[in-house]
């Protein structure tokens, strides 16, 4: 105990503490949102060095330390790398809970991306199944532009040859994500 508590009692007080505040998201940020809401893209940068393509991106590589500004289109599907099921609810959530977070490696990305997984069945959720971005109808520069991702099926061509993506609409969907703002 420090010696300032000793032969003294200590009077704790609990309250709330709420903060709202704005801050500019920065060039690299803001051009990464600006192409999600006008074209739909998502953006990568590069590495000149080690190659790395960050999504999200940054303005210095987290491995080498180089500058970066060589901008890539990453595509708008990926494979889940890991996920939780959070059922405890907070202010902070973006969706009522029970909801899915995800962490999405997308093709063309060399990191992680963590967002929401919907559409989604729990029983078959598995890390390495294959997910994409549903995009947002009116979106605002932000990362609820994108407002999920969702599973793909692969299914086999008519001869067995070639695949196709086509979107999985399954039980047990999260609640309260909505396609519109
Ligand atoms: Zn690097």
């Amino acid at each position: 105990m420090d010696q300032w508590l000793e032969g003294l009692e200590p009077i704790v007080e609990h309250q709330d503490l709420k903060v709202p505040y704005r801050y500019s998201m920065g060039a690299t940020t803001s051009k990464f949102f600006i192409e999600i809401r006008d074209q739909k893209k998502i953006l990568g940068i590069r590495c000149p060095k080690c190659k790395v393509v960050f999504v999200p991106p940054r303005s210095t590589c987290g491995r080498c330390f180089s500058p970066l500004d060589k901008w890539v289109k990453v595509s708008d599907q990926g494979t889940l790398q890991t996920y939780t099921i959070v059922h405890y609810p907070t202010p902070v959530q973006p969706a009522p809970t029970p909801l899915i977070y995800g962490v999405i490696k997308l093709d063309g990305a060399d990191t992680g991306l963590a967002h929401l997984i919907n559409e989604a069945d729990y029983e078959k959720l598995r890390v390495g199944m294959r997910v994409r971005a549903v995009f947002k109808e009116d979106r605002l520069g932000n990362m609820l532009d994108i407002l999920y991702f969702k599973p793909v099926e692969i299914i086999k061509g008519k001869r067995g040859k070639g695949v196709r993506p086509k979107a999985k609409i399954t039980k047990g969907k999260t609640r309260g994500i909505k396609r519109k703002a």
